[in-house]
């Protein structure tokens, strides 16, 4: 049970965590902070929050768990504020959806207060943003990977994974850098090839003709590329190191496609094709069988 839980950007996600503790009935009180007032007041509305706070210092005083819930580059100067009000015993987490970056920050900002600093992120989204999207089953029978320091408190990392699987959610374990790796390869690439390839038709000549024929196979793989610019900008530059090297390993790929359309290899293209049909379904079968 939390007592006092404070919120840190009550959207999508701080939102859906905030409905989901309470229909669990694990949290007691739910303060939110914010950049608008209009998305606080819709928290509040629809009763995803108790009540809004401006001042940072009253809000998390005495919190057993403050959540940061904002965009990752919004993290460092959130860090940077709380690092004067907090109570020895909270616990502060994240949601980030990076993981160096967001742990880097914490040791500049709270150096005092590791122990009790807990990175995680749940592996559960949507296109849509802000309080209004928020959903109280959002992270049901969904993953959150946990990211924890070696300066971590046990007490505290069992907490945080407690409080996510009361949200109904699996925790899972692994090192900032494999998080970061990992979701380069099949988040944040996909997600830039997405905006990538409606970017391109949008700017033709032709655009709105291009855009009249699109039917369901431009709609699946653009379906991303309506998620939230300002959260997806921070995403890509807070990985870029490894979201490069991924570019260059799908523009090898490409290359790879392109040859054979060159040489009008119609067998290695075909190989290619099946070779990503089989393995896509077996993913999927494996998704229904957990
Ligand atoms: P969101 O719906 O846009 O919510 C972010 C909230 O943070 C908004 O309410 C926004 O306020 C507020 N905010 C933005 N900058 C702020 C600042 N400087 N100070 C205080 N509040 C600020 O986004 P989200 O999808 O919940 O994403 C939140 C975090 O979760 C991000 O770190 C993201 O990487 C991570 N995440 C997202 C997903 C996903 O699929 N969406 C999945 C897993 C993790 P306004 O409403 O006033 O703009």
């Amino acid at each position: 049970m939390i007592n006092k839980l404070v919120i840190i950007g009550v959207g999508l996600i701080g939102g859906s965590l905030a409905l989901a503790l309470r229909e669990a009935g694990a949290v007691n009180e739910i303060v939110g902070l914010g950049r608008s007032r209009e998305n606080l007041e819709a928290a509040r509305t629809l009763g995803i929050i108790d009540r809004i706070e401006t001042d940072l210092a009253s809000a998390v005083k005495d919190a057993d768990v403050v959540v940061l819930a904002v965009p990752v580059a919004a993290m460092q100067p959130t860090l940077a504020q709380l690092s004067a009000c907090l109570s020895p015993h909270t616990i502060v987490t994240d949601v980030g959806s990076t993981k160096r970056d967001v742990i880097s920050y914490a040791r500049q900002h709270l150096p005092v207060h590791l122990a009790r600093f807990v990175a995680a992120h749940p592996i559960a989204g949507a296109e849509k943003s802000g309080a209004t999207a928020a959903m109280a089953n959002l992270f049901r029978g969904r993953n959150v990977v946990v990211t924890p320091m070696p300066e971590n408190d046990p007490a505290a990392v069992q907490m945080i994974s407690r409080m996510w699987e009361s949200c109904g959610a699996v925790v899972n374990t692994m090192p900032p850098l494999q998080h970061d790796e990992i979701f380069a390869a099949i988040s944040h690439l996909p997600h830039l090839l997405s905006f990538a390839l409606v970017e391109d038709i949008a700017f033709r000549a032709n655009a709105s003709e291009l855009f009249s024929y699109a039917a369901g196979g431009f709609r699946d793989f653009t379906r991303i590329a309506g998620s939230h610019p300002e959260m997806w900008r921070d995403i890509c530059l807070a990985n870029r190191d490894v979201l490069i090297r991924e570019i260059d390993t799908y523009q090898s790929q490409l290359n790879r496609l392109r040859g054979m359309l060159e040489q009008s290899d119609g067998k290695s293209l075909e190989e290619v094709f099946g070779h990503a049909r089989t393995a896509r379904a077996e993913w999927l079968a494996g998704k229904q069988d957990s």
